[in-house]
């Protein structure tokens, strides 16, 4: 395990030379850096500050064990899907200290679950989809908290800007997936929910601006390229997971279309149904090397940064 990580470290301090800041302080009221701080929470989630504001994007924390897909050395309880969810509070208290912004991609358990408490918790405002909202309206979250979109809006806030991008789900089981499903503020749901009834409620992707960049962000392994067109992002958070490889070119599609990002980073590879203390090295070996080769090959001037669960760097 210890060596797995550190593996993954050297791996990190081999592609982001001088990148890593120690010098950076989210909690800065005013930004000492041109840089942009990233902290890999697992699954799509992510901590992205400038040094004013805190991002959250699909932030899941919990990593419940699932009956089906648990690690034999974890000893957690197991959950299965129509249990109800609960969230690791103690482990979220612990690992999310502020929130501005929460964006989230769709509603499933793994990027929905923990938004609840974490935006009870931090008063964050929250950008999903009108399904999104109703789960968060089931838990308490008032409204004035809550923006509802569909895909399309660009929304300027202060120092913080995001343009909503359509979108669309991985092609789960084989590509035998859809979910037309979806709540709004006339759906009955009493909190706590079941995990199952954290539907998907329709997808969407996020272009982010902060101050010195534009983070194209992705919560699945599939994206709808006429809507990336031109958005030209420095930053790709890029899906990256097995059911990519079903779709027709998926990695050079999506390379292309988001015109060849300076910074590219993996997202959604990892077991998220592990604790954070748990090896992710055969994902990153199966997964993430191939994929590193192949931006070498599409797009040599980019940078593919590998992350490691909760250690934070810098994209200057
Ligand atoms: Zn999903």
């Amino acid at each position: 395990m210890r060596n797995a990580r550190s593996i993954q470290n050297l791996l990190v301090a081999i592609i982001l030379p001088l990148c890593i800041s120690t010098q950076f302080n989210a909690q800065a009221s005013s930004s000492q850096t041109d840089g942009l701080q990233f902290k890999y929470l697992g699954a799509a989630g992510w901590e992205i500050s400038d040094g004013n504001i805190v991002v959250l994007i699909d932030p899941y924390i919990s990593r419940l064990k699932y009956t089906d897909r648990g690690h034999p050395d974890d000893e957690r309880r197991a959950f299965k899907r129509d249990d109800r969810a609960i969230s690791d509070e103690a482990l979220i208290d612990k690992t999310i200290s502020r929130a501005d912004f929460i964006l989230v991609h769709h509603s499933h358990f793994d990027h929905l679950g923990d938004v609840p408490y974490i935006a009870m918790k931090t008063g964050a405002k929250v950008i999903g989809t009108e399904t999104t909202m109703a789960i968060l309206r089931a838990y308490g979250i008032p409204d004035e908290q809550l923006y509802a979109v569909g895909g399309g809006e660009d929304y300027q806030f202060e120092n913080f800007s995001v343009r909503v991008v359509p979108s669309i789900h991985s092609a789960l089981n084989e590509k035998h997936y859809i979910d037309s499903r979806r709540y709004n503020r006339d759906t009955k749901l009493k909190a706590p929910l079941r995990i199952n009834q954290f539907i998907e409620g329709g997808s969407l992707m996020f272009l982010a601006r902060f101050v010195n960049h534009d983070v194209l962000t992705m919560g699945s392994m599939n994206f709808v390229e006429r809507e990336l067109q031109g958005l030209n992002p420095d930053i790709l958070l890029a899906g990256i997971n097995g059911s990519r490889m079903g779709l027709y070119e998926y990695d050079r599609r999506l390379v292309e279309v988001t015109g060849r990002p300076a910074t590219i980073i993996p997202t959604h590879w990892d077991s998220f149904s592990h604790p954070y203390s748990f090896s992710q090295e055969a994902n990153v070996t199966s997964k993430l090397h191939p994929f590193v080769d192949t931006v070498k090959t599409l797009s040599p001037e980019s940078q593919v940064i590998i992350p490691v669960h909760l250690e934070p760097f810098v994209v200057e």
